[in-house]
């Protein structure tokens, strides 16, 4: 091998297209530039590793296997040296003169012929080292290849047309590169804006990198380490230092995986929660990286959007080095990844939440909101999220929580549905006159207390199969309940319930006789399709036009002695029986939280009560 002396060589045609695209219109991120030197040194390096396993005879064989990196202000150079494996010869014409990639091709014919935007597809191609030439206006390569014979070259370029390659020497095993950096550049010749770049997106390179003698990438990739070799200090540790997180981790999930993508994962679940303590909607916070290089801090496609919370690192080495954000979008890969990992860190909570139930509801009371914004936009997790959320129910005490596991397993021979019911919290739901026919047969229901619980329990229809159903509803088939003391006659109450229709008019649907109340005379049931008082509520506040007249269904109740003593008076006294129809009407709908405007009820109420006193 040899030509030693000084000779010219012109660009493949494709490189001077390349070159043209990353110097002109591919990157606006021109810093990246340097993330991609370290990481091709960082692989020379991880080479030379592979080398040394099955080769004797390697030049310089003590080098320290490190990324040295120096600036230069007045000369306005940047250099990065490593001593890794090096170039030979026809190693630096074959790599750093031609393309290799097939797919590099195929791409620059594609934007050639007025094809797809540059910019949305480059992400897909290694153009790395040509990155330099978005700084330097001539990059020289000093080189020296571990083979005991390789000759000491250098390997200069403008980036423009073609590129040199002389004999060179007192190079020692390794490349080092010199960036020439060009005027509107400088920046990267002073050190701090350097050591920066390398804090933000080289702190995990496996190797030491040092910055004008002082080393600066401090934390060793945790990720990539053996569970059994880390402790809970250098977790919490990791977890403070490169998550930048303040609090002490919650729950973590280490884990790898070889198929169907490689995939060294690091993630956390913090335990306070900056949104729920009024700070602005937080930025995804899980890494990405491609074998320890920092691809992205806060990739808005790979994780879905509920698990923002989620602090860590995902390394897949499948990702390649240069993808762009909008490739990242649509990027099949990039999918896979994060369904995988979302898989993975919603069973981690499952597992966790039945390992130490106390510990779960203290982390769910503060993150509750993810959980069920998941539900409600991750039609993927769906289900598998459900199993996550907690609520007081009819048989729970008062502040115990349980899941929708738990219900499903309480359930009684023969219900093949969930009640729930959505209120502004325990009492109130407690003393409505929905919930005394369930709880007189037993049934378990779930108390929604949330103001975002109806839109999630909307959202998800059916848990396991079984599908959610509000008591509120009419409609709600109920099983015959031996009822105590006397009642109307059937045609008593069927003629009760025909006057109290023709009195309340267009006010209700129907008028029917229930198998549902115990206490209360009269209870108001809104159609399964129709607006809950909390959605009407808020629909008031959105818009002040907002008009929607609520038409229940009324059921009474022929056991109640006002129900009996009103059926005697709308024969005897018409005029007070429909005074306490509408009264009770009201009174049902109160109950409900849906009467809207209570002028006439209290006047109407004031009328009764002169009549009570003996008007
Ligand atoms: P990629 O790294 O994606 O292959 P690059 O354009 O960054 O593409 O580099 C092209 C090739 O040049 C690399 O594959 C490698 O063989 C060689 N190379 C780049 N930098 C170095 C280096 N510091 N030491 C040894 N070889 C290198």
């Amino acid at each position: 091998m040899s030509e030693t002396t000084s000779e010219k060589h012109v660009f493949q045609a494709e490189i001077q297209q390349l070159l043209d695209l990353v110097v002109h219109s591919l990157y606006t991120d021109k810093e990246i530039f340097l993330r991609e030197l370290i990481s091709n040194a960082s692989d020379a390096m991880e080479k030379l590793r592979h080398v040394e396993a099955t080769e004797k005879n390697i030049h310089q064989p003590t080098l320290p296997l490190e990324i040295h990196i120096t600036t230069d202000e007045e000369a306005k150079t940047l250099t990065i040296s490593d001593h890794g494996i090096g170039m030979s010869h026809d190693e630096l014409v074959k790599n750093l003169g031609t393309i290799a990639h097939s797919g590099t091709k195929a791409f620059l014919k594609t934007v050639k012929e007025g094809g797809a935007a540059p910019g949305s597809m480059i992400g897909q191609f290694g153009v790395g080292f040509y990155s330099a030439f978005m700084v330097a206006d001539k990059v020289g390569v000093y080189s020296r290849s571990w083979h005991a014979d390789s000759p000491e070259l250098l390997w200069v370029s403008d980036g423009r047309s073609g590129y040199e390659i002389e004999e060179a020497s007192g190079i020692d095993r390794g490349s080092k590169l010199v960036l020439h950096l060009k005027e509107d550049a400088a920046e990267y010749a002073t050190e701090s804006r350097v050591r920066h770049l390398i804090e933000t997106y080289s702190n995990f390179v496996g190797f030491p990198i040092l910055l004008n003698g002082t080393r600066v990438n401090e934390v060793e990739a945790l990720w990539l380490k053996n569970k059994s070799e880390i402790g809970d200090e250098q977790y919490k540790a990791f977890y403070q230092f490169a998550c930048k997180a303040w609090d002490e981790p919650a729950y973590r999930l280490h884990f790898s995986a070889d198929a169907p993508i490689t995939i060294n994962s690091l993630v956390f679940a913090p335990s306070e929660n900056p949104e729920r303590m009024g700070f602005s909607k937080a930025e995804p916070a899980v890494a990405l990286y491609s074998r320890k290089v920092l691809i992205d801090p806060s990739p808005k496609d790979l994780l879905p959007d509920w698990m923002r919370f989620m602090k860590g690192v995902v390394d897949s080495a499948d990702i390649p080095l240069n993808i762009s954000r909008e490739t990242m979008q649509d990027s099949a890969l990039i999918r896979k990844l994060g369904s995988v990992i979302s898989k993975r860190v919603i069973r981690m909570f499952e597992k966790e939440a039945e390992a130490d139930p106390e510990k779960y509801r203290g982390f769910y009371r503060k993150f509750d909101r993810y959980f069920k914004e998941g539900v409600a936009t991750d039609y993927a997790n769906r289900e598998s999220l459900a199993k996550l959320l907690r609520f007081e129910s009819s048989l729970t005490d008062a502040g115990s929580v349980c899941g929708f596991t738990d219900y499903a397993s309480r359930m009684k021979d023969g219900q093949d549905v969930i009640y729930y019911l959505v209120g502004a919290g325990r009492e109130q739901i407690e003393s409505s006159p929905y919930l005394e026919a369930f709880k007189a047969r037993g049934l378990e229901v779930i108390y929604f207390t949330d103001a975002v619980d109806e839109y999630v329990v909307e959202a998800l229809g059916a848990f396991d199969g079984k599908k959610l159903v509000s008591i509120r509803h009419g409609g709600v088939e109920l099983e015959d309940h031996a009822a105590e003391g006397e009642s109307l006659t059937p045609e008593q109450t069927i003629s009760l319930c025909e006057f109290l229709k023709t009195e309340l008019g267009d006010r209700v649907t129907s008028v029917s006789s229930g198998r549902r109340l115990v206490d209360h005379p009269v209870i108001a049931l809104v159609p399964a399709d129709g607006m809950s008082p909390q959605m009407r509520q808020m629909m008031k506040a959105v818009d002040e036009n907002f008009k929607d007249e609520v038409k229940v269904e009324l059921e009474i109740n022929p056991r109640h002695p006002l129900v009996r003593k009103l059926a005697e008076a709308k024969d005897a006294n018409p005029e007070l029986a429909k005074l306490v129809s509408r009264q009770l009407l009201d009174n049902a709908l109160i109950s409900a939280g849906l009467l809207e405007d209570a002028r006439d009820t209290i006047s109407r109420m004031n009328t009764l009560m002169e009549k009570a006193m003996g008007h």
